[in-house]
């Protein structure tokens, strides 16, 4: 992706291929855009992947990245080449900024002398603890043993072991090659992470000691940008309309982000426990994410007619304007980055069912250390569910989650405005950017 600034010199963009990476990349494209009410200033530039569509079907995510990494650094090259002979010369390139999982464009653009920047899109905490599980791999400890699970890290307080940002896709040996290559920067001037100060200043502080580059963090990117349509999923607006018959604070949003998946006996008891809360709920459940069903066919017919006057299912919403919307008192939300930023930039408190990966690390931060989360852990089971569910949207505990976390949306508010840290940390990637 291409944007051109207003020196005439190209910025190029690559985002990865996943929603919760795309998202952040459009936003940050989108904000520094010098005109981004029209866009006319995008180019968008399809890299081939060399992937089959065997190979796009396998589960295990990270073999996947790893693939696309070695297959697309050809195809870049070309594409950047190309571009020198037909379309703008090299020099006329300022810089790329590139997601720390598509590492494959900052080794070519190293070699054509363009400046480089990452973009990391999970959290500073994540970020940081990464190396860990490369020592503990190295002294034989993972598979984490049950008996180390619930200790805590040392020096990464809150986090236990068992919160550590491990992949549960596919193989350990490909996952922990990934760790390490999205954690080198190699050459990049630079890194950009969709964060906010005041929630992680302590990771933050971390990080600059391990990176000797500057780091810009510059979040909740989503507010910075808030116009950018970026769903790789047709949005269900029907649901905005549901949400306005409905009294304030009174919904509880449920959705598992892009990628999770959910077999028949979770499904089931996800959908009793919302039943018997008798709480209103919106729910996404995206197409294929049931294996063995397409959609909500499988779903009991007695469930159905139980929450039909106050339920709305839909395969994909506009998450930002649910969790704006003023009947939404809580989100139940696997914790991806983007969906706690999300929740947070708009004062909504969270029942945690963290699946995977940076997910585990989000949901410990949310629950133990912003404490605007509830956590749910272990099997999924009606009743637990149904006590969450009334816990948060009932009853004071989870009022005071709700306070604290619209005190936090506060916090946000002064760090993207006038003098705060994004909007400091932005005009200095800006300055850095006009001096490549
Ligand atoms: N999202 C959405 N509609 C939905 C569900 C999710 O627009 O019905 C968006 C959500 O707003 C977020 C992204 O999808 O920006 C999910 O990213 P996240 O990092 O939370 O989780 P992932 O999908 O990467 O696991």
């Amino acid at each position: 992706m291409e944007s051109e600034g207003r020196n005439g010199k190209k910025l190029i963009l690559v985002p990865g291929p996943f929603q919760g990476h795309l998202t952040p990349m459009l936003q940050l494209a989108t904000i520094l855009n010098p005109d981004s009410s029209a866009h006319p200033n995008f180019t968008f530039l399809c890299i081939p992947d060399g992937l089959s569509e065997e190979e796009v079907r396998n589960p295990d995510l990270m073999g996947i990245v790893l693939r696309l990494n070695v297959n697309c650094e050809s195809s870049f090259r070309e594409c950047l080449t190309r571009g020198t002979n037909h379309m703008e010369p090299v020099d006329k390139i300022c810089c790329i900024i590139y997601d720390a999982f598509v590492y494959f464009s900052e080794a070519v653009v190293r070699d054509l002398k363009i400046p480089s920047i990452a973009l990391h899109t999970s959290s500073a905490a994540t970020t940081i603890v990464r190396p860990i599980l490369l020592q503990l791999k190295a002294q034989g400890h993972i598979p984490i043993p049950d008996s180390m699970l619930q200790a805590l890290v040392p020096l990464h307080r809150p986090l236990r072991f068992k919160d550590l940002p491990l992949s549960n896709f596919g193989s350990l040996d490909y996952f922990l090659e990934l760790v390490v290559l999205v954690s080198n920067i190699r050459s990049s001037s630079a890194i950009i992470f969709n964060m906010i100060h005041c929630l992680e200043e302590s990771p933050l502080a971390q990080l600059h000691q391990q990176f000797q580059v500057p780091i810009f963090a510059i979040g909740p990117l989503h507010k910075l940008a808030p116009t950018s349509a970026v769903s790789l999923l047709q949005e269900d607006t029907g649901c905005i309309s549901w949400l306005d018959k409905q009294t304030h604070n009174s919904v509880i949003y449920v959705s598992l982000g892009s990628i999770a998946h959910l077999d028949q006996d979770q499904l089931s008891e996800m959908a009793w426990g919302l039943a018997n809360s008798k709480q209103p709920f919106l729910w996404v459940i995206r197409p294929g994410s049931i294996p063995g069903s397409e959609w909500i066919e499988s779903m009991d017919e007695e469930f159905k007619e139980c929450v039909k006057d106050r339920a709305c299912i839909v395969k994909w919403a506009p998450q930002k304007k649910v969790l704006a919307h003023d009947a939404v008192g809580g989100f139940w939300s696997h914790c991806g980055w983007n969906s706690t930023l999300e929740s947070i930039g708009e004062g909504v408190p969270i029942i945690c069912q963290p699946c995977f990966g940076d997910q585990n690390v989000n949901a410990r931060y949310l629950t133990h250390e912003w404490k605007v989360g509830l956590e749910l852990e272990g099997e999924i089971e009606r009743g637990t569910v149904e006590r969450a569910v009334r816990t948060l949207m009932k009853e004071k505990e989870g009022e005071e989650m709700r306070q604290r976390v619209l005190d936090l949306k506060h916090k946000v508010e002064v760090s993207i405005g006038d003098g705060g840290y994004s909007s400091h940390y932005l005009s200095e990637l800006v300055e850095l950017l006009t001096s490549f």
